[in-house]
């Protein structure tokens, strides 16, 4: 990869992308997001194109949430395959789209734009991405669990809910900061997919009960991601018998993860969603399967 800065704006998407088409290799493929330098994702994404020999890369674009829907559009003019979509446009993007996949709908999200024909598809790999990684942790799959998800009514947390609805797991439980929204999902999941799901307060008290239905506890919320964060779960809950998987995957250790790790519990923190959804991405892209053990080995070296 040469002469690509690390961060591409808006603009650099306007015409026909004069700029990408002349990097070499040319990019078409990008993810946009604000901020976004801190993104893993070109890294792990062009081992993966370098590996399957496709001439192109893939690269960072700082997109603000007002140039949004030109700089999708101009994804068709400026010759790119599909891009990558991180906070804030995972929920405004969709309306956007030519086309979603069902998953995407339900879970009012997409984190993956493909061009096809000249029209945007949607799709959001991260619940297969999860439901991915915790059988890879955990050895047992995501249909298998009795869930309780954190932040589960967030971004990341509904496309987890609604993944383990579309699965059948035995049972979900939600618990949301703003109680509402979560109520609110658990309505529509159960109008939808006719399946049964609670939303139960954020409390020590309703976490306590909860803790002894499940098997399986997921953080989806964003406590872990600085240093110093709390856990979103009180203290004392755990016990050996559980599973912990921590979506977050930066800042170290998370005070969730030292909870389980000191209550003997196995746990897992969210790198390997992140090689999962976009190994899946990456599928999407090429119509084949993503070299997975090149990406995760980038992933591997970024974290040390
Ligand atoms: P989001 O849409 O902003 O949702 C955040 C969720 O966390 C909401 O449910 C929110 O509750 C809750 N929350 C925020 N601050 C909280 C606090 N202090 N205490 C309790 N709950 C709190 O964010 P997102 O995009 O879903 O991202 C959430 C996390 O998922 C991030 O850590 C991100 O790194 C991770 N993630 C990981 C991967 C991966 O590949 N590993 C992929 C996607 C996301 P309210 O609804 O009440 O605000």
């Amino acid at each position: 990869m040469s002469n690509a800065p690390e961060v591409f704006t808006s603009q650099d998407l306007t015409g026909v992308g004069e700029i990408f088409r002349k990097l070499n290799p040319p990019a078409r493929l990008a993810v946009f997001g604000d901020p976004i330098a801190h993104s893993a994702s070109p890294p792990m994404h062009n081992a993966a194109l370098r590996e399957r020999n496709h001439q192109l890369q893939y690269v960072r674009i700082r997109v603000t949430q007002d140039e949004l829907p030109q700089a999708l559009r101009n994804l068709t003019s400026a010759g790119f395959l599909g891009a990558s979509l991180t906070i804030p446009h995972k929920q405004a993007a969709l309306s956007f789209m030519d086309q979603l996949s069902r998953e995407a709908q339900l879970m009012g999200a997409i984190n993956t734009v493909a061009v096809r024909d000249g029209k945007l598809f949607g799709f959001n790999t991260d619940g297969p991405g999860l439901s991915a990684a915790i059988h890879e942790s955990f050895g047992i799959p995501l249909k298998k669990h009795r869930v309780l998800i954190l932040g589960g009514a967030g971004g990341a947390g509904r496309a987890i809910t609604v993944q383990c609805a579309l699965e059948g797991s035995p049972s979900v439980i939600i618990t949301n900061r703003n109680k509402e929204k979560g109520d609110l999902l658990s309505q529509e999941i159960q109008e939808y997919l006719d399946f049964p799901i609670s939303s139960i307060p954020m409390t020590t008290e309703s976490l306590g009960l909860a803790m002894k239905s499940v098997d399986l506890i997921i953080n989806a919320t964003p406590l872990g991601m600085k240093a110093g964060d709390p856990s979103p779960l009180p203290e004392g809950l755990l016990t050996k018998d559980h599973l912990v998987y921590d979506t977050v995957y930066s800042g170290g250790e998370t005070a969730l993860l030292k909870q389980a790790r000191s209550a003997g519990a196995r746990c897992a923190g969210g790198f390997s969603m992140l090689l999962h959804q976009g190994a899946l991405q990456n599928a999407l892209w090429f119509g084949e399967t993503a070299p997975l053990e090149t990406m995760r080995k980038v992933l591997n070296d970024l974290r040390r």
